[in-house]
């Protein structure tokens, strides 16, 4: 497979970017990770929409949707067409002397790629959790790819033997390590409000509007560790991970939940796979 850097299209061996790159140096760069069911982009335009929306937040004047064409091309280049494959976007602010300061005069750098990804039996899993403290900064809504604070909380739940790390700010759950958050309360489907706190998921997005056509009721609303006792389900989203339910979370070693239902998580994701496999 190939991967496309600032115009060209090169063997990921022979792609080479400054070792002053900001991205590197920094973590001055965005990213998104779109998903291609069988060559077909699922939500391409709110994936370029979020992309955008990021760029301008740290002011990288470039235009997001001028790379949706060459999202197909990976996808074709790579051969991908009859599989299930994700692309990777990165759009870094470019190379110029390490500062804090940005130079006036600075050159994008343009990295994208597909790759395969293996969805199959996705609705059989269930995942045992941690949560811990959400350390992230306070603009989890850029995707930037200063993701220090999520790999720290990912690899602390993978070395303790879990799935995923829900992360907790002033007691209130936020969203996963990777992952974006619901919990089924009461029969209410709960989940953080858009904000700074969280990234805005597409298939956040998505669950959200299968609920409404569904009629079950959504409440955008920060769930708190105490009101546990009183979830029937947790699950959580990703563009990636799609929709799996939480078996248990463990907070300061002690299990604080364990699976009461699934019924609802799974009417989801069989709807989920009607919309993204159509
Ligand atoms: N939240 C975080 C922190 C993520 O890294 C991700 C990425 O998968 C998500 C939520 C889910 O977002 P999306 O559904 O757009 O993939």
């Amino acid at each position: 497979a190939e991967v496309y850097l600032n115009g060209k299209w090169l063997k990921p061996d022979e792609a080479f970017i400054s070792v002053f790159d900001r991205a590197f140096m920094f973590g001055d760069g965005i990213y998104e990770v779109t998903l291609f069911y069988k060559g077909k982009g699922f939500r391409l335009k709110e994936h370029l929409k979020r992309l955008q929306y990021s760029l301008d937040q740290i002011q990288i004047a470039f235009d997001a949707f001028s790379l949706e064409n060459l999202m197909l091309e990976a996808i074709d280049r790579a051969d991908l067409n009859n599989a299930d494959a994700a692309v990777y976007i990165q759009v870094s602010r470019g190379a110029g002397p390490r500062s804090h300061f940005i130079p006036e005069k600075i050159k994008t750098t343009i990295l994208l790629y597909a790759f395969p990804v293996a969805l199959e039996g996705f609705e059989n899993k269930t995942w045992e959790v941690m949560a811990t403290e959400d350390k992230r900064w306070h603009r989890c809504d850029i995707k930037s790819t200063a993701l220090l604070a999520n790999v720290m909380a990912n690899e602390e739940a993978i070395a303790a033997g879990f799935h995923e790390n829900l992360l907790v700010r002033k007691g209130y759950f936020t969203e996963g390590s990777h992952s974006s958050l619901f919990f089924v309360k009461y029969g209410v489907v709960h989940t953080h409000p858009e904000g700074p706190e969280i990234l805005s998921g597409i298939t956040r997005a998505e669950v959200i509007k299968i609920c409404t056509d569904l009629n079950i009721k959504v409440i955008e609303k920060a769930v708190h560790i105490d009101e546990l006792v009183e979830v029937e389900e947790v699950f959580v989203t990703g563009t990636t991970t799609q929709i799996i339910p939480i078996s248990s979370i463990t907070h300061k070693d002690k299990t604080v939940y364990t699976t009461r239902k699934d019924s609802l998580t799974k009417k989801l994701q069989q709807v989920f796979i009607k919309r993204t496999r159509a």
